[in-house]
Parts: C-alpha cells; sequence; structure tokens
C-alpha cells in the first residue's frame, strides 16, 4: 500500500507496513512543538538523552504487563511499592505512610478527593454535601474530582504574593468541610502556600489536609539540600495527611506515574473499591484505571534509581541556576514584572499596568516560534524552567526584548490568534459566557468527520482563526462592554 492510504480514515484492507507506519506516525510528529530546541517551558520534562533512553528501555521491559492483577505481575507490585517508599523517604514520611503509583498528577488527586469523600461518608453519615476548601491557584484536577464525585469545591483568595491565605480559607470552613488542600507549589506562578498555617488549621478543625506537590514534589526536597530557604511542607508537618508528587514532572520519570502517599492506611483504605458479585470473580482496584501499564511504572522506578540523590540535586541546581539568571533578566526589563513569589524553577511574569499588552507581547513570542503559555488572574505568561531550557535563555531574553520593543512601537496593536482567545477571555467578566464558547470550542474539535491532517491542513490554525465567527461575536460583545463601561 501506498503511505496515501494511512490518511483514509479506516482500518486499511490489508495492514501497513510497520516502516509505512512509523514514518507517518513521525511525519505527524513534525508539527509538534519543538521542544527538544526548548521551545516549550511545560509539558516535557527531559533530564538528559542517557537517562531518555533508560526510560525507554525500563519502559519497554514492562511494555506489555498488566497490573490489573497484580498477583500475576509481581515485578509490579515490588516496582510500586519501592517507588511509594522512596518518595515517602524523600518526603520525610515515618514507616506508616503508604500509597500508590497513579497514572498522573490528575488521577493522584482524584483518588485524594475520593478517598477522603468516602472517609467522610463512613466517619460523618450526616455530611450530605461535603466541601473541600481550597486557594483560588489549586489545579484544576481538584475541579475535576468535585464535578465527578459530588463534592463542592470552596477556593479561598490569595494574597498579593499568589499565595493561599489561611484565615480566608478558614473562613469557608464550615460544618460540611470533609478536607483542606493546597499546592508546594501551585502550578501558575510556582508559589508555595503556608503548609504549616493551614495544617494548623486543619488540626484545629480535624480536617485531613492534602498536598499538592504534584510539581514541586520532586524538586523541594532537592532545593532544601541545596540550602533554599523553603518553609516545611511535608510530611514533617503535623496535620498534613496526603501528598501528591508526579515522578513524570521534576522526578524525570516517563509520562504516566504519579505518587499518592497517605500518612497511613487508615486514609488509604477507603480509596480502594471492591466488586463482589462480578460473574467475572472478585475484582478489586486501589486505584482508578482497569487495566494499568507496567511500563510507566518500570520507568519510574528506573529514574529514580539512575538519576539518585546526587543527580537530582544537580538537576535542580542546574534549574535553579537557570531560573536566577532568567529571572535576573526579566527584572532587568524596565516594563515586566515577576508574578508573586515563586519557590522554585517556575516563573511567570507580566507588563506593569499591562504597558504594552502583555498578550501582544506573547503574540510576539509565538511569531518567533516559541510556545508560549498564557495565564490569567493575573494576566502573565508562564515559564517552567526545564533542562531543555537551560541553552535558550539568553535567545528567549533578547527575543522578549523585541517583543516588547515591537509592542511599545506599536500601541495599536491588539492580541491576535491563541492571544486573542485568551486575552479576550480573560478580560470577559462573565464567566459564564467563557465556558459556554469554551465547550463550543471542544465540541468542534471533537465532532465527527474532523480529522484534521498535515496534508489537508498544512498550517496549523489557532483556535482563534478557525472560529472566526465566534471571535467576531466575541469582539462585537466585548466592544460594547467598552461602550457601557
Ligand atoms: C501538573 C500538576 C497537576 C496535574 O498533574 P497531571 O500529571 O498533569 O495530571 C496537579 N497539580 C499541580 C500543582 C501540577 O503542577
Amino acid at each position: 500500500m501506498n503511505t496515501q492510504d494511512l490518511h483514509d480514515h479506516a482500518i486499511p484492507a490489508v495492514g501497513a507496513d510497520p516502516k509505512a507506519i512509523l514514518e507517518h506516525i513521525s511525519h505527524l510528529h513534525e508539527q509538534d512543538v519543538a521542544w527538544k530546541d526548548g521551545r516549550a517551558w511545560s509539558l516535557i520534562y527531559y533530564a538528559n538523552e542517557e537517562h531518555e533512553q533508560l526510560l525507554q528501555q525500563a519502559h519497554r521491559l514492562l511494555f506489555n504487563s498488566n497490573f490489573l492483577n497484580p498477583f500475576a505481575f509481581k515485578s509490579l507490585q515490588t516496582l510500586e511499592h519501592e517507588v511509594v517508599a522512596m518518595t515517602a523517604k524523600m518526603l520525610h514520611g515515618n514507616e506508616e505512610v503508604v500509597g500508590v503509583v497513579s497514572s498522573g498528577g490528575t488521577e493522584s488527586i482524584l483518588l485524594a478527593m475520593f478517598s477522603y469523600r468516602q472517609r467522610a461518608a463512613k466517619l460523618y453519615p450526616s455530611i450530605t454535601r461535603p466541601e473541600v476548601v481550597a486557594p483560588a491557584t489549586i489545579h484544576p484536577a481538584f475541579d475535576k474530582a468535585a464535578t465527578l464525585f459530588g463534592l463542592t469545591l470552596r477556593k479561598a483568595p490569595v494574597d498579593e504574593n499568589r499565595r493561599a491565605i489561611p484565615g480566608r480559607m478558614e473562613k469557608l470552613i464550615n460544618k460540611n468541610s470533609i478536607l483542606l488542600v493546597a499546592s508546594a507549589p501551585s502550578y501558575p506562578n510556582g508559589v508555595l502556600d503556608p503548609i504549616e498555617e493551614i495544617a494548623a488549621l486543619a488540626r484545629q478543625y480535624q480536617l485531613p489536609f492534602h498536598v499538592d506537590a504534584c510539581v514541586g514534589g520532586f524538586m523541594l526536597p532537592w532545593l532544601e539540600k541545596l540550602g533554599h530557604k523553603i518553609p516545611k511542607w511535608d510530611f514533617r508537618v503535623h496535620g498534613v495527611s496526603s501528598v501528591s508528587a508526579d515522578v513524570h514532572k521534576f522526578g524525570f520519570g516517563a509520562k504516566g506515574a504519579s505518587v499518592l502517599a497517605y500518612t497511613g492506611m487508615d486514609y488509604l483504605k477507603h480509596q480502594f473499591i471492591l466488586t463482589t458479585d462480578f460473574p467475572g470473580g472478585i475484582y478489586v482496584s486501589p486505584t482508578i484505571l482497569g487495566t494499568r501499564p507496567g511500563g510507566p511504572l518500570a520507568a519510574a522506578w528506573a529514574a529514580m534509581k539512575h538519576l539518585g540523590e546526587n543527580g537530582y540535586l544537580q538537576l535542580a541546581q542546574q534549574l535553579m541556576d537557570g531560573a536566577n539568571k532568567l529571572r535576573k533578566g526579566l527584572e532587568s526589563i524596565a516594563c515586566i514584572e515577576v508574578v508573586g513569589d515563586p519557590c522554585m524553577n517556575i516563573i511567570s511574569y507580566t507588563t506593569r499596568n499591562n504597558r504594552p499588552d502583555i498578550f501582544v507581547v506573547a503574540d510576539q513570542l509565538e511569531n518567533k516560534g516559541w510556545m508560549v503559555d498564557r495565564q490569567q488572574f493575573p494576566e502573565c505568561i508562564h515559564l517552567t524552567v526545564l533542562p531543555t531550557n537551560l541553552p535558550v535563555i539568553d535567545e528567549y531574553l533578547s527575543d522578549l526584548k523585541e517583543a516588547i520593543a515591537f509592542a511599545e512601537a506599536h500601541p495599536e496593536a491588539t492580541a491576535k490568534g491563541n492571544a486573542a482567545l485568551y486575552g479576550l477571555m480573560a478580560r470577559i467578566p462573565f464567566r459564564g459566557m467563557v465556558e459556554k464558547n469554551v465547550v463550543k470550542i471542544l465540541e468542534e474539535m471533537y465532532s465527527a468527520g474532523k480529522f484534521p491532517t498535515p496534508e489537508k491542513e498544512p498550517e496549523q490554525k489557532s483556535i482563534a482563526e478557525s472560529n472566526p465567527a465566534w471571535m467576531g461575536r466575541l469582539s462585537r460583545f466585548l466592544s460594547w462592554l467598552k461602550r457601557i463601561k
């Protein structure tokens, strides 16, 4: 068969040969963000080529294994146990700490939220509308969990440094509260919440407390060892009952591995789901997935054993050196300010009084080939400093200066493309309208018969460009808003 047949949206009548298939996938992959050139400041946690090769080999060894049945795959049982134990030790947990390896930060958070809900239902049956109290900067995985498990997530405002305010969280605690959550640190601005003070609330109100260290779990322990002043946030803090830490972020594992650890079985046990009347036999499930791939677990174990403390410390040092250089560079630009008070190699920045427009600057950076993560409340650009970014920090700063010069020289420029989408979205006061429009974009992305292929759509269109009617409506609405103000 020729390669063109691979574009048909049907299983081919006759199977294609492996070479053509791999070429096709590689071809598709060419459209992806050039993360190896340091163009992405999120998403890919790549330590170095040797480490990458090891992860792939470890992954391949258990590629076909299935943790659905741990008795059939004792290897996975051992690896999970050891990954949890290594993580617990790194987080200063005692020997009572137990946990699971899940498929990622989101699954760890879903599991924690589910487990605490089950626990509350058992211990406090009078609570029929369970609530969880969080700072506003908490990750959307908690919203997802709340939606899935019928919980109400109450979000407290954060301070001007983007840090949780325990007093504001306390105001949201009531008789329906079942759990407190906070971040170490928050993803958008890299800010560490005051875990010890929130833990004091947890003790005072006898609530469990989950710390989301998905991004910081495998970074903050090394920063502390390197002498950075990091307030205590892990299992040393009395009142913290569980922690999520992603091996597939700064643990430098392969995608699909996160640790959820609790201070004891009293918490973990509520997360187990059993079906005793299934004709296929008694079915037990410690996590959310049914079939659980063994590859990511093997790679997680391999990553931790391969890097070792010395490897993690070295990477942490390099990343912080990079982050400090980047921060200094940003702060040397008069119109730029760093948002909040980041505790690790996550930096978000914006323009003072939005002059020039930060989203116009974002557009310019995108034109220069950078992948730009635009954020809102406040409007800013997110940078997680990754090993792949280290060689391009100077280039980024000089492109940023040019982008700012352009934006300053063109005050009439308005944010275009994706920037328009995010920019306009951030500026719409009615969040209901934002929600409606975003759902429309998703519906379109998933609509039947829509298969973007490189041949049919050579240039990648931004979401805004592929929704011109929608963008038109939005900008008319915004100009109307401006007029009535
Ligand atoms: C990445 C992240 C998550 C979610 O993890 P996924 O692996 O993307 O599902 C949750 N919380 C924080 C703080 C994160 O950085």
